[in-house]
């Protein structure tokens, strides 16, 4: 499989070329030449595989330059009972008849984004070895994707992980989380400021070509292709799983054409467009998806798109602190890998939109046409506020037994909403509550639990750097720290 620039560079690139890299050097994202599209009776062989497998018989159509022992033992090594806490991996957690929460975050740091950025942990060391280098990864976080990248990262070889963060602005638990890791390659580094400030620091080292070659310096966020194509594999197991608690999963010989295989439809709490993109990527594989729901917080970009066909990302004095914070984004980073494929793979009509008119008007507006071909992609959407994250906390412990996280009641709100009879519906779970016990607190009125190997992490020490709010003490450090 090879892959190219959504802004119409077609130079031809290999999986680990773009492993290690961000963006095409045209400002696109790269994605794959074609997708591999799957007929029923692949459907039918993956329907009994373990979690690992199913993400080998996924990862190795995308990817040809990893020898296939070696990959199906790096995705052995990743998607263990041991590191999820469960042999499937996402387990559902059932609601009601044809509805269920796909658990995505019984990883390390308890949010989604341990899914792929474990696997890439693994990528990293093993692609860094084969060429023997090292990868500095640079980073700023306010909460959950830093901490995924150092659990993901920590003593592996060649890798060393340098995070910043708003200093005193993060909650206790991520805190403590971060900066409770003793590895030697892992440098937290507490910023005089505000996250804006770290990003801009992150952003100034990067643009200093010099120093980013000389030092070596990385990035894992979230437009990386192979954290992407990570994500898509839960799709598949999400299905397989609905079919087989609903008692819809076919047996023996199954139906010869993907139409006739049962649809599943999944709502995705979303910020950046990295989760729901893989489920867009699953159903061009063929996976029978029948409506994928985008919902959002007040941060309410990308359903202002779905329901109009305008993109309008927000100034960052426009974008709200909300109590789902890890969807307070202006800019939807993976959403044009969307419109590529929405435009008909058109790399010049990207670059128009996304460059063009996004750099003059900060706004662009799809065509009638366009718009109208956003429900053949089985996209819809909605939002949530704060009082409807309340309203659905309450809603689902009362009605249904569950304590949820707040970005989850964002999916399940929309969910409850979009849902279509006879379809069953998995709203995908991307945090445990624990980590946002505050607005659970208000909704509930109790301390939501907390799984026991994290009792009292508050108090464990902790190993930080501060730093104020400037570039040069952040390259200093670097430099003194490789
Ligand atoms: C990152 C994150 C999201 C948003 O995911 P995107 O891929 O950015 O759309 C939602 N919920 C939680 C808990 C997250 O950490």
């Amino acid at each position: 499989m090879k892959y190219i620039s959504t802004r119409g560079d077609q130079t031809e690139r290999r999986f680990c070329e773009i492993l290690l890299e961000g963006l095409a050097p045209d400002g696109g994202l790269y994605l794959p030449v074609a997708y591999p599209r799957l007929d029923a009776a692949t459907l039918a062989r993956w329907r009994g595989l373990s979690y690992a497998d199913l993400a080998f018989e996924i990862l190795s159509l995308y990817i040809d330059d990893i020898p296939a022992d070696d990959l199906r033992a790096l995705v052995r090594r990743t998607y263990t009972a041991e590191v999820f806490g469960t042999p499937e991996i996402t387990p559902l957690k059932p609601l009601e008849p044809g509805l269920a929460l796909q658990a995505l975050s019984n990883g390390p740091t308890l949010a989604f984004k341990d899914m792929a950025m474990q696997l890439l942990g693994q990528l990293f060391e093993y692609e860094l070895g084969r060429r023997g280098e090292t990868l500095n990864i640079l980073g700023a976080t306010s909460g959950d994707t830093g901490s995924a990248a150092e659990y993901a990262m920590r003593g592996k070889k060649g890798v060393n992980v340098f995070m910043l963060s708003p200093h005193g602005r993060m909650s206790p638990f991520q805190q403590a989380q971060m900066f409770s890791l003793q590895d030697a390659n892992i440098h937290n580094l507490a910023v005089e400021g505000v996250f804006d400030d770290c990003q801009d620091i992150v952003k100034a080292v990067s643009n200093d070509l010099d120093f980013k070659r000389r030092y070596k310096i990385g990035t894992v966020n979230s437009i990386n292709w192979a954290r992407l194509l990570a994500q898509v594999v839960y799709y598949f197991a999400g299905y397989f799983y609905a079919l087989r608690a609903e008692g819809r999963l076919p047996e023996g010989s199954a139906p010869a054409t993907l139409a006739d295989w049962p649809q599943v439809s999944f709502t995705v709490p979303s910020g950046n467009f990295g989760n729901v993109c893989a489920g867009h990527v699953a159903r061009m594989m063929g996976l029978p998806i029948a409506q994928l729901v985008v919902a959002t917080n007040e941060n309410d970009v990308l359903d202002e798109f779905f329901r109009t066909g305008v993109y309008r990302p927000r100034p960052t004095a426009e974008t709200h602190e909300t109590s789902s914070p890890s969807m307070d984004i202006s800019k939807a980073s993976n959403f044009e890998r969307f419109v590529y494929d929405l435009l008909g793979r058109d790399g010049a009509r990207v670059k128009a939109l996304f460059k063009d008119a996004l750099e003059r008007d900060g706004r662009f507006a799809l065509s009638a046409d366009e718009t109208a071909a956003i429900a053949r992609f089985g996209f819809t959407s909605g939002r949530s506020s704060h009082a409807d994250r309340l309203a659905t906390l309450r809603l689902c412990h009362e009605r249904y037994g569950q304590i949820i996280d707040t970005h989850t009641a964002d999916g399940l709100k929309v969910a409850l909403e979009r849902r279509q009879p006879g379809v069953p519906m998995l709203v995908l779970e991307t945090a445990l509550p624990a980590k946002f016990a505050a607005t659970i607190e208000e909704a509930l009125g109790f301390t939501p639990p907390r799984p026991a190997h994290l009792a009292g992490i508050e108090a464990l020490p902790k190993r930080v750097q501060r730093l104020p709010a400037q570039v040069q003490p952040v390259k200093d450090y670097l430099a003194t720290h490789v």
